[in-house]
């Protein structure tokens, strides 16, 4: 059974051209979530938190992974794509050699929710054509268990049920889990892959040897094993429960570009000083 490694209780940032977030873990936490690079969850009430958006900026080397889970984001790419992620949507894209979008959050009433999560791509895979997968809520299966508990399968398995979002050079699984009061989720999980959870709502205890309950916006990062074995507390949890394989190279981060090289990094910024950053005319749009 997976044991607790590490806690991350993460902090408040302020992002694009001031979106209020709170970052679980980031460029700080690099190498312990390999692949998986930073998970920012927006949460607010106040629409000055999040209107303001991510507006044109690039990316490249990394996935960029939006669930929301309530509340609407906007996005549009250089090159004349545009669409919304809508309440239970997930956009899964590949930046892959470069792409410049803007993602922006639409005002509305209540609490706007959501995740973005980046996950790093193999050095052979950092130039290749970008892609998206846009996925609505009615795509994505559910699996209810005879515990109650419900899962929604974004990637990976889950139940006999496979995500929508196959193919992915780290393998991921990408699960919502939304555990009754003193349920418990099991499931077995390769060894060798990182695996973290990210509490949502509610309490729980990420593995039978913690002491501490983790609650709160709290991600904790399993050690390794072959199973992870998680108890709610008395006011159930829901958490997003995320695999993936490591990719052990080196890491050369700057702002939204990923790569393996200072080299690389220098190569991006002044490919988008004179304007060459983007090196397909396309987009790959997957089902
Ligand atoms: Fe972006």
């Amino acid at each position: 059974m997976r044991p607790v490694a590490r806690v991350f209780h993460g902090n408040e940032t302020l992002e694009g051209a001031g979106v209020r977030l709170h970052r679980a873990f980031g460029n700080r936490e690099v190498p312990a979530l390999d692949p998986f690079l930073l998970l920012d969850n927006f949460r607010s009430a106040n629409p000055d938190d999040y209107v303001a958006g991510f507006p044109w900026h690039p990316h490249r080397g990394i996935e960029t992974v939006t669930y929301m889970l309530d509340g609407r984001v906007e996005h549009g790419d250089s090159l004349g794509n545009s669409g919304a992620i809508d309440s239970g949507d997930i956009q899964w894209m590949s930046a892959g050699s470069g792409i410049l979008h803007q993602e922006m959050p639409q005002r509305k009433e209540g609490v706007l929710e959501g995740f973005q999560l980046w996950v790093n791509l193999p050095a052979r895979e950092k130039m290749s054509t970008p892609a998206y997968r846009g996925l609505t809520a009615k795509e994505i299966p559910i699996v209810e268990t005879d515990e109650g508990n419900r899962v929604k399968v974004v990637a990976g398995s889950f139940g006999g049920s496979e995500g929508p979002v196959v193919g992915l050079p780290v393998d991921p699984t990408y699960l919502d889990v939304t555990v009754p009061p003193n349920g418990t989720f099991r499931r077995a999980t390769p060894p060798g892959y990182t695996a973290f959870a990210y509490t949502v709502k509610g309490q729980g205890r990420f593995s039978p040897s913690s002491e501490e309950p983790v609650t709160g916006q709290t991600a904790a990062l399993f050690g390794d094993g072959d199973a992870v074995d998680v108890r709610a507390g008395e006011e159930g949890l829901r958490f997003l429960f995320v695999t993936g394989r490591p990719l052990r190279e080196p890491v050369a981060w700057y702002g939204p570009i990923v790569m393996n090289t200072p080299d690389e990094i220098r190569t991006a910024a002044r490919e988008l000083e004179r304007g060459d950053f983007i090196k397909e005319r396309k987009v790959l749009v997957e089902e």
